[in-house]
């Protein structure tokens, strides 16, 4: 089974790698996915360049032989500059693993969005969809496309590619790359909110001084 966590990563920070790397081990995954958006639909444009949110992302998960950085939505923005839609990254990631359970992870803050996403209905052809919870998350208000989707438990993910719906509470880190962007230019103090070696690149390349 291979995760998939896709982002800004504007800056990657503990909140993003605490979760990647938890639900790898709580889903049994030989891979989490980090894959840097190039051109979000539904949001601003990153404050600094996709070649350098990647270098950040490369510094942030080296020695974490279970994260791996998937630059296919780049590639796809360099061949032709359109907006990096996650049912296309899913679409190429099937072509890639015909069979294979795909997990696709999210914020729970994304998933009351996730109807604003394009195709988003299709997201669930190619991949499960796992929202990433705080303690106490109520599922109740699930509409019937979901509630038709939602997975008793987690071991039913293994036994489809795609198509299951599952909540997953994992460790509140309440961190976000809008408020480390906010402390830098700030000229406050970053440190232990994202890994030393990224607020190293930060520093040497100026970045996020100004908002
Ligand atoms: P920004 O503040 O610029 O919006 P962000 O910190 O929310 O950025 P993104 O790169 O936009 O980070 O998020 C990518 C994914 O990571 C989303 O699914 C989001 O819900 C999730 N995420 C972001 N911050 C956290 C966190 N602290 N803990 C767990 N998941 C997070």
């Amino acid at each position: 089974m291979i995760g998939i966590f896709g982002g800004t990563f504007d800056p990657i920070h503990y909140g993003h790698l605490r979760s990647a790397l938890e639900v790898k081990d709580i889903f049994g995954l030989d891979e989490v996915r980090l894959i840097p958006c190039a051109n979000p639909p539904h949001r601003e444009q990153p404050a600094v360049s996709s070649e350098m949110r990647l270098q950040m992302l490369e510094l942030a998960i080296k020695n974490q032989p279970g994260l791996k950085i998937d630059i296919r939505e780049l590639n796809r923005y360099d061949q032709h500059q359109a907006p990096s839609y996650m049912v296309d990254t899913l679409a190429s990631l099937r072509q890639e693993f015909p069979t294979e359970p795909l997990l696709l992870f999210i914020g729970s803050d994304a998933f009351t969005h996730l109807t604003g996403w394009h195709q988003w209905q299709q997201l669930f052809e190619y991949a499960h969809i796992v929202v990433m919870t705080r303690p106490g998350f109520e599922t109740q208000q699930l509409d019937t496309f979901f509630k038709a989707r939602l997975a008793k438990d987690i071991n039913q993910l293994a036994q489809a590619s795609a198509g299951k719906l599952c909540f997953q509470q994992v460790t509140q880190l309440d961190i976000s790359a809008t408020a480390i962007r906010d402390i830098i230019a700030r000229k406050q103090n970053p440190g232990f909110l994202l890994p030393d070696a990224v607020i190293e690149y930060i520093k040497q390349h100026q970045l996020y001084e100004t908002r």
